[in-house]
Order: structure tokens, then C-alpha cells, then sequence
């Protein structure tokens, strides 16, 4: 038996993500990137509140470090607009048990933001094993993930100096929790308790969702699909700004094949929902994005250079690509 202390459930029509020229650095990015995401702002965060997320009910009392917004029936974002990575986790319920997509960045308690929303048994899954999206892993009894090698690594934990460019000036604008410290910050372990893989399903009771190994952002990036409700939890394989093929672990090769893939789950989904800035994107965008792959595969795409690297635009999102030809040797 679930308890939602909430009133009721919004029904969600989603309007169209509009393009949007970001930055979502995954580690540590350079102050440029913090500075450069505000575009034509004084700093990033001037450009928040995101519109999209006024589609949403809102079900907490905007004091604390967290925002929850019911996005579907049964499922509920919680977002941590507060810093430079805006990270989203997911709680998805169950009848008989709920799961976790990801526990953020650590920085708030996110145990105490779940325990009101349900009383069912909890399982934790992290969507891939970057800092900002396991920082609230270690508060949970339960956690699956998958046996793989970038995983068990993570799961040790980073010390202080690994993840204090998160925490760093610039990048937080909102008021800390007061138990927080920027200056221990790290990204504590963690136990797998069982792993899952490939086309495991977890069974929530009246929810299955099934695990699709997709690697490319990272080693260890996974979705969910829920198939009934016709809902594909991407993690960071997608979110509406650019995606990152060029950062330690990541792999061009294999993010290609994984946007092959899920364009093929396009008929079967209405819903991606992303693990940053905002919880619920139409699914057109895996048809998108895996013809976007292809573009920058045939030498079609334009590109621009930042940082060194390439950076190719389309309709909505972008994919950043180590190094530029001139970096190629025969
Ligand atoms: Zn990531």
C-alpha cells in the first residue's frame, strides 16, 4: 500500500523543449563553461526558473535545496536547480515497491526528500556513476547497478579534491543546506547490493521496468523503460543541450550505437525523461539524435570549435566531439 502525501496528479501536456544553448559539463568544467551558459545573463542561474517545469505540480514547500514535481502519474522529479548541473532524479512508484533513478549531487539530504512520498520499500538505480547523480547513494540500504568495472570504481567513492570544482564559486547560487560544507565535499561510497543487466526488469508491482544497457556519455549508462506507460528514463544519454562524447570514460563509438538503439524504441515511447534541466521531453528526439550521429558520422554537420573540440548544433540539443580534424594524425 502506497501513501502520497499529495493532492492529486496533474494532468501533463508537454509543449515543445526550446532550443537551448548550454552548457551541462559532467566532472569538472572549466569556469568558462559556468560563466559562458549564461549566455547574454550575468550568471546561469539568472536564466532560471526553466519554463517547462510550470507544467508541473509542484510538491514541496520551495524552502529547501531540492524542487519535486509530479511529471507523470506515479512518478516524481526531483530537481536541483540550486547548481551549475541542474541534476534530476527520478522516485518511481511502484504498488508493492518504488525505485530511485539516481540520488544527485549530494549536497542535500535526499532521503528525507523520499521518505514523505512513499512508505513502499526502495530500491536505488543510478542512471551512470558521475558524482552528481550517486552523491545520496550512501544514505540507502538498497542499491542495484550494473557489474561493470567504471561502476565499482565509482562506488569507492572520490575524495574531496576529485569533486570540488562542483562546489566551487559560480557554481551554486542557492543557500546550502546547513550540515553542508563546501570545503569536505566528496563523493562518498557506496555498496551494489544486486547487480542488473541487460534486459533485467524490475518488477515495482503494477510497474516493470526494464534496464538497457547504453553506453557513450559513460561507461556505465543505462535507461529504463517503463513499456506500459510508455516512458524511457535516459539519464544523460539525453537531455536538451549539449551531449558530451568527449569526456574521460566516454565513447563516440558507443553512443552512437546506443542512439541507434533507442531510435528504435521512438514508436514505443511518448516520454524521455532526462537527467538534467528538465524532467520531460518528447521522444522524437531519439530519432533526432540518432540522425543527428549519423550526420556528424557522414561529415555532413557543421560544427563550431570550442574549446577544442567540436561542437555540432541541431534542432534542440548538440553534441560536443573530441578534438577537431586538425588534431588528426594519418
Ligand atoms: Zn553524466
Amino acid at each position: 500500500m502506497k501513501i502520497l502525501r499529495v493532492t492529486g496528479y496533474l494532468i501533463v501536456l508537454l509543449a515543445l523543449i526550446a532550443c537551448q544553448e548550454e552548457t551541462v559539463p559532467q566532472g569538472l568544467a572549466v569556469d568558462a563553461q559556468v560563466r559562458n551558459r549564461g549566455a547574454d545573463k550575468a550568471q546561469w542561474w539568472d536564466a532560471l526558473p526553466r519554463p517547462e517545469w510550470s507544467a508541473f505540480a509542484r510538491l514541496d514547500d520551495a524552502a529547501g535545496w531540492f524542487e519535486v514535481y509530479l511529471v507523470q502519474p506515479g512518478v516524481f522529479a526531483i530537481y536541483e536547480p540550486g547548481q551549475f548541473e541542474e541534476v534530476i532524479s527520478y522516485l518511481i512508484l511502484g504498488e508493492t515497491r518504488a525505485l530511485l533513478f539516481d540520488t544527485g549531487l549530494g549536497i542535500g539530504a535526499i532521503d528525507a526528500v523520499v521518505a514523505p512520498l512513499t512508505d513502499l520499500p526502495l530500491v536505488v538505480l543510478n542512471s551512470h556513476s558521475h558524482y552528481d547523480h550517486i552523491g545520496g547513494n550512501h544514505l540507502f540500504d538498497v542499491i542495484y547497478g550494473p557489474d561493470n568495472a567504471y561502476t565499482a570504481t565509482r562506488a569507492r567513492g572520490l575524495d574531496h579534491a576529485a569533486v570540488a570544482g562542483g562546489v566551487a564559486e559560480g557554481w551554486i547560487w542557492k543557500d546550502t543546506p546547513v550540515d553542508f560544507d563546501a570545503t569536505t565535499f566528496r563523493s562518498r561510497g557506496y555498496a551494489i547490493s544486486e547487480f542488473v543487466g541487460e534486459a533485467s526488469v524490475i518488477d515495482l508491482g503494477g510497474r516493470r521496468l526494464e534496464v538497457l544497457l547504453t553506453p557513450g556519455h559513460a561507461p556505465d549508462s543505462l535507461c529504463l523503460l517503463d513499456r506500459e506507460n510508455r516512458l524511457l528514463f535516459v539519464g544523460d544519454t539525453f537531455y536538451p543541450a549539449p551531449l558530451y562524447t568527449h569526456i574521460a570514460g566516454s565513447s563516440f563509438t558507443d553512443y552512437v550505437v546506443s542512439a541507434n538503439r533507442l531510435a528504435t524504441l521512438a514508436p514505443i515511447v511518448d516520454f524521455l525523461l532526462p537527467g538534467h534541466n528538465v524532467g520531460l521531453v518528447g521522444a522524437e528526439y531519439l530519432s533526432k539524435m540518432a540522425q543527428a550521429f549519423a550526420q556528424i558520422g557522414d561529415g555532413v554537420a557543421d560544427y563550431i570549435v570550442t574549446d577544442g573540440n567540436r561542437q555540432y548544433q541541431f534542432d534542440g540539443f548538440s553534441i560536443i566531439v573530441a578534438g577537431t580534424p586538425a588534431d588528426a594524425v594519418d
